[in-house]
């Protein structure tokens, strides 16, 4: 058997742009992250400005979600 064929997996500390933070488990020490699941709103099921102006809208139009 080969040894050593993994990636080295660590607790990995996520830091929001909303400031919220979790561990997860990852093969860097470090992540931060604009959108996280508290605040992104398909998850919150509220609509919420999470930066300045035109980051959303370029964020509306990568997903399509214009009406
Ligand atoms: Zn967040």
């Amino acid at each position: 058997m080969k040894k050593e064929i993994h990636p080295d997996y660590k607790t990995c500390t996520v830091s929001c742009a909303c400031g919220n933070t979790f561990e997860t488990k990852s093969n860097v020490e470090s992540l931060r992250i604009d959108i996280c699941s508290a605040c992104h709103p398909f998850f919150t099921g509220e609509q919420k400005i999470v930066d300045a102006a035109g980051r959303v809208e370029k964020f509306k139009a990568k997903y399509n979600l214009n009406k």
